[in-house]
């Protein structure tokens, strides 16, 4: 892996045939009892210490991923446009300062179907915001959710029901990572690069304690146990691992120490 370029809202690496590049949609900040034990109960303040906070709240970046190949450009992910929190809604800013258009985008696939993930989809006009990515991977078990989204009508006719073991992009292959919710997706790209979606909200405590859950997680356990067990083979195998809401630049290693994971983030040296 080696860093290629770097910006404010953005950074591109090298990997073998594919380049991957972090966009950022923006910050915002959540309510500190959207961190939850493992029966449910919000954190006590004792177990909140060490909290990335931002405002009072826990803070929380929203990224996409550009993966660029032989073959086009896959986009991960689409941003919250104006659906969600001010501050958000950057992925476009983020695509240009990279220097990439939208017209380049030629496929796109969400990690699940969350409000911060597909808004970025349809811009404000109601008009595909990448016109020429004809195809829109979705999980399969939430197309349903997907076609009752009637903001994503323009995009209706491009969608493509993603399962696990796809290929929606040559070197990237798709691994299930259910929990967050029904159809939550990592890719593997180019078997060196985790893109794992929403599996970590709070990089902060859910490294340290990956049975911390998060308050939008669909079925809680279900959701430890895909952390768990994405977070073992990241480690096992040596992956490169990177995620919509982890801390700049989103990107980064997973290691072990004191029997606890910690997560050490590429450093930006251009
Ligand atoms: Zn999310």
């Amino acid at each position: 892996m080696r860093i290629l370029r770097a910006g404010k809202r953005f950074m591109t690496i090298e990997l073998a045939q594919l380049q991957v590049t972090m966009l950022s949609d923006g910050e915002t900040a959540m309510p500190l009892d959207c961190l939850l034990d493992t029966e449910g109960q919000p954190l006590s303040p004792e177990a909140l210490a060490g909290a990335d906070l931002v405002e009072g709240g826990l803070r929380l970046p929203v990224r996409a991923f550009l993966v660029k190949g032989p073959a086009g450009c896959l986009l991960i992910d689409a941003g919250a446009a104006s659906s969600w929190h001010k501050g958000l809604g950057q992925l476009q800013a983020a695509l240009t300062e990279a220097g990439f258009g939208p017209q380049q985008v030629t496929a796109i696939a969400l990690s699940h179907t969350h409000v911060d993930h597909l808004s970025g989809l349809v811009d404000a006009d109601g008009a595909p915001a990448f016109p020429n990515a004809m195809r829109v991977f979705v999980a399969i078990e939430e197309t349903m959710a997907f076609r009752a989204n009637s903001r994503m009508q323009p995009v209706m006719p491009r969608l493509v029901p993603l399962e696990q073991g796809d290929g929606p992009f040559p070197g990237v292959t798709v691994i299930n990572a259910p929990g967050h919710s029904a159809g939550h997706m990592a890719f593997l790209v180019e078997g060196r690069l985790l893109i794992w979606g929403d599996l970590v909200h709070h990089a902060a405590i859910q490294f340290a304690r990956p049975e911390v859950g998060w308050k939008h997680d669909a079925d809680l356990a279900l959701a430890r146990q895909s952390r768990l067990s994405l977070m073992r083979l990241a480690k096992r195998k040596g992956l490169l691992v990177a995620g919509a809401h982890l801390p700049d630049p989103g990107i980064g290693h997973i290691f072990r120490q004191d029997g606890r994971y910690h997560f050490r983030p590429v450093r930006r040296t251009v």
